[in-house]
């Protein structure tokens, strides 16, 4: 069976906590691998080589820096297709959505390697008699990413790549569920020619997180899973002093307006209600058709589109989707299910009953659809995080405008409509970090930030883009006076820019 250590000080090691988790092929059902679980000594060992790589590293010019990622995208596009099923056999999406996975976290890594202009600071001459001012960025030390099952590849390159390009050394805690990229993406990062110690992955569960938290040498910690967690590390690094931030969970709302183009909406619904089998932060799970009409031309396109998803294996070309990540998964989504009837809600569809040829024990789950949700049900109100799209009905635009607005959760929202006026109103008003008009996901390309509002994000600073460098650097300003014998005497008030 295949072990996943760890990977500190620039190569693979042995877990020795005595501790491993199975990591599942969710395709098949079967244990695929056994990966380690580090214990607090092991996260203190790659905490001392980062240490220890970090102020050189920093001491290293930015074009230098900013030349290894370039060199690891090119090795990333040389493996492709190997990491891409890699991440499809732990992860259960399939191929081609592992291939975008994939690429959208090297848009990140393209977008560090801007470096050299990205981290320039101000300058002012002249802001006083012989006074000018300046400002520099400098990396923060030892920082650390902990992060979800559902991207293996794309979220820690959200966090590592501009961290490193920043001048920090890097702690990653991926999900133990799915650690197989990230070792791999550590190794293609020392064959791109970064020294040793600067990318670390310690994998874990809670035990390692903790000691992550705990440690000192740790100065700021990017957090991306459920929104429990995501509270319980910003209230504990803040604690003791971390930077932090921390993105959670997720209930993406689809306003469909009454002029909405019905078929290019329930495609986009289709894609983005299902798509990874609904397990995307981004993934829209409640749609709000406006008004009698366009809810029932909505109900009735979307039904037989939902009944025929083709739900197939990781390494399906065909499949729409694959399996879920664990059974443990499946069973949360079908409780929901359960509840959602219990509530009064129709179950126009119901996925519960699938089963994949040949893969009895995959953990596959069909497509559901839910009709007349209300707002107090808990199947509006929690992420459910799988393969079931909610509809709720609303009398008008106001109605419809104040659903996502007033949800708990504020990740992102969309809105279809052909009408320049609504969208324009709607994504000035709506209450929600990310938008889409006409778009059902929308992810921001790498140079624009990604963040939710409310339950969907803690800290003040979101991930990627121009916020990513804010995040990984600190500030510093510098005021001076040239020439220095300028003599004006003590000066016991504040000082002012004469
Ligand atoms: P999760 O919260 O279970 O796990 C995330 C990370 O936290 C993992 O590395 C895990 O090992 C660790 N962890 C889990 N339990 C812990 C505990 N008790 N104490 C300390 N650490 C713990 O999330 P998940 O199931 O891996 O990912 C799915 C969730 O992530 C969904 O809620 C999804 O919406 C969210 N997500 C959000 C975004 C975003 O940008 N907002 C992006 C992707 C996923």
């Amino acid at each position: 069976m295949r072990a996943v250590g760890h990977f500190i000080g620039g190569k693979e090691v042995k877990g020795t906590s005595g501790r491993t988790a199975d990591v599942f092929e969710p395709m098949t059902g079967d244990v695929q691998a056994k990966v380690a679980l580090a214990s607090k000594a092991e996260v203190r060992a790659a905490v001392e080589n980062a240490r220890a790589a970090q102020p050189e590293w920093a001491a290293t010019n930015p074009q230098r820096r900013a030349r290894v990622m370039m060199k690891f995208l090119e090795l990333v596009q040389r493996d492709y297709d190997k990491l891409a099923e890699l991440l499809a056999r732990e992860h259960g999406k399939t191929v081609p959505d592992a291939k975008g996975d994939i690429q959208r976290g090297l848009e990140v890594a393209e977008f560090a390697c801007g470096i050299p202009h990205l981290m320039k600071g101000e300058y002012t001459e002249g802001a006083g008699p012989g006074i000018d001012i300046y400002s520099m960025r400098q990396p923060l030390g030892v920082v650390a990413g902990i992060t979800p099952f559902n991207f293996p590849a794309m979220i820690p390159m959200w966090k590592f790549a501009p961290a490193i390009a920043c001048g920090n050394a890097f702690i990653l805690k991926p999900s133990e569920r799915d650690p197989g990229v990230p070792m791999k993406l550590a190794e293609l990062m020392m064959e791109a020619g970064l020294p040793a110690g600067i990318l670390n992955v310690v994998n874990g569960d809670k035990e390692a997180v903790d000691a992550i938290l705990d440690d000192p040498d740790i100065k700021a910690i990017g957090f991306v899973g459920s929104t429990p967690i995501a509270q319980y590390i910003y209230e504990r690094a803040a604690q003791t002093g971390k930077r932090c931030q921390c993105f959670g969970g997720a209930k993406n709302h689809a306003i469909v307006m009454p002029d909405a183009d019905m078929d290019q909406t329930v495609d986009a619904l289709i894609g983005a209600g299902y798509g990874s089998a609904g397990e995307r932060c981004m993934a829209v799970s409640v749609a709000v058709p406006v008004g009698k009409s366009t809810a029932d031309r909505l109900m009735e396109k979307l039904i037989p589109r939902v009944e025929s998803l083709k739900i197939g294996t990781s390494i399906d070309p065909a499949a729409d989707y694959g399996p879920l990540v664990t059974r443990e998964a499946v069973e949360k989504v079908k409780s929901y299910i359960d509840i959602g009837i219990k509530e009064g809600a129709t179950l126009a569809v119901d996925g519960r009953g699938f089963k994949m040829q040949g893969y009895e024990k995959g953990f596959y789950l069909g497509g559901s659809l839910f009709d007349n949700v209300t707002k107090d049900m808990r199947i509006y109100k929690e992420e459910i995080f799988g393969p079931v799209l909610s509809v709720v009905r609303a009398h008008d635009y106001q109605e419809a405008l104040a659903l996502p607005s007033e949800h708990d959760y504020g990740n992102g929202v969309a809105i279809f409509t052909r009408d320049g006026d609504a969208a324009r109103d709607f994504a000035a008003k709506v209450n929600v970090g990310m938008v889409g008009i006409n778009v059902p996901i929308p992810v921001p390309i790498a140079y624009y930030t990604f963040g939710g509002w409310k339950k969907s994000g803690f800290g003040d600073l979101n991930q990627h883009g121009p916020d990513s460098i804010r995040f990984y650097t600190k500030t510093k300003t510098v005021t001076s006076r040239w020439p220095s014998g300028v003599k004006e005497g003590a000066e016991f008030s504040i000082p002012l820019m004469k």
